[in-house]
């Protein structure tokens, strides 16, 4: 898939994609953007999304909308042209700017965002039931101010495909950074949130591939490794079982001896977030450290 830009809209195949046209926008960017923002919906598809941003009984003071929807299908709505700021930032900072609506494009993600139980479940906005759903505490810790870990509506590997796609031509039009919602509204926004794998995401926009260079780390002890919600080995385990040996995880930050990692499944598709120790994470092969052997016995403390 590729797309171009003419004029501030978005081609596909050489023919603008569908386009609802919001009213809550502009005026036009007084230099290009360098900043591509990342948001969930939070429910709506991008029909709806698109609906809402183009209703006109909306006050103007409350008015909203972003540059893009794309839904979980891959499909997307162009909401506001690329040549004009769309309203999708609120209060923001980033590095020294303030109001990234006028230095950034905002690119929504049809997805539940964080969910909340239902029976034995997880469910989204309308209770909506969420099969599968990703178990992470946000690193700026939960809505709710919680720090174990809640349900999150995993994104689509198509839906993937086609912001990387969007990002290419946004990157060719002089975008040199990618953030979330979350990076420049952190005490009041979650989106995209931990299902969204933002490292990985950097990597296949801007060169790198998923397999190959980039910084995955493994499992080290025989006995595996717990994921706690927490750096402290006393933090609640995010799931009962630790991760077996040669599972691989890709690091997000440390803090003291301490890792805060994504647990990759196969694809490289993010299953958990939380934090590991240092010491037993390392390349494939690499021997742990002898404590970590004594440690591995007793399950106890390990990790
Ligand atoms: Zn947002």
């Amino acid at each position: 898939m590729a797309f171009t830009m003419r004029d501030g809209r978005l081609q596909k195949d050489g023919k603008p994609v569908a386009m609802v046209a919001s009213p809550f926008c502009g005026p036009e960017f007084a230099s290009p953007p360098k900043i591509a923002v990342i948001h969930f919906t939070a429910g709506s598809t991008a029909a709806t999304s698109a609906a809402w941003f183009a209703d006109k009984s909306r006050p103007r003071a409350t008015g909203s909308s972003a540059h893009v929807v794309i839904d979980r299908d891959g499909s997307l709505v162009q909401c506001v042209g690329f040549d004009s700021i769309a309203w999708h930032a609120g209060r923001s900072a980033w590095q020294g700017l303030i109001g990234l609506n006028q230095h950034s494009f905002g690119i929504e993600l049809a997805n539940l965002g964080y969910l909340h139980r239902v029976g034995s479940g997880w469910a989204g906005t309308g209770d909506r039931a969420v099969a599968d759903p990703l178990l992470a505490v946000h690193r700026n810790g939960n809505p709710d101010g919680s720090h174990t870990p809640i349900g999150w509506e995993r994104y689509p590997a198509a839906q993937i495909d086609t912001a990387v796609a969007l990002l290419d031509v946004l990157v060719a039009g002089g975008v040199s950074q990618i953030l979330g919602h979350d990076d420049i509204a952190p005490t009041r926004k979650w989106d995209p949130g931990p299902a969204f794998d933002m490292t990985a995401f950097r990597n296949r926009v801007f060169g790198g591939r998923a397999d190959d260079g980039d910084n995955v780390l493994v499992v080290l002890p025989a006995a595996g490794l717990f994921l706690r919600s927490a750096a402290d080995g006393a933090a609640a385990p995010v799931r009962a079982e630790p991760w077996p040996s040669g599972t691989q995880v890709r690091p997000m930050r440390v803090q003291d001896h301490w890792i805060e990692v994504t647990v990759l499944g196969v694809n490289a598709q993010p299953l958990a977030t939380g934090w590991m120790r240092d010491a037993y994470l390392g390349q494939p092969g690499e021997v742990p450290p002898a404590a970590a052997g004594a440690v591995a016995a007793a399950p106890i403390g390990l990790g």
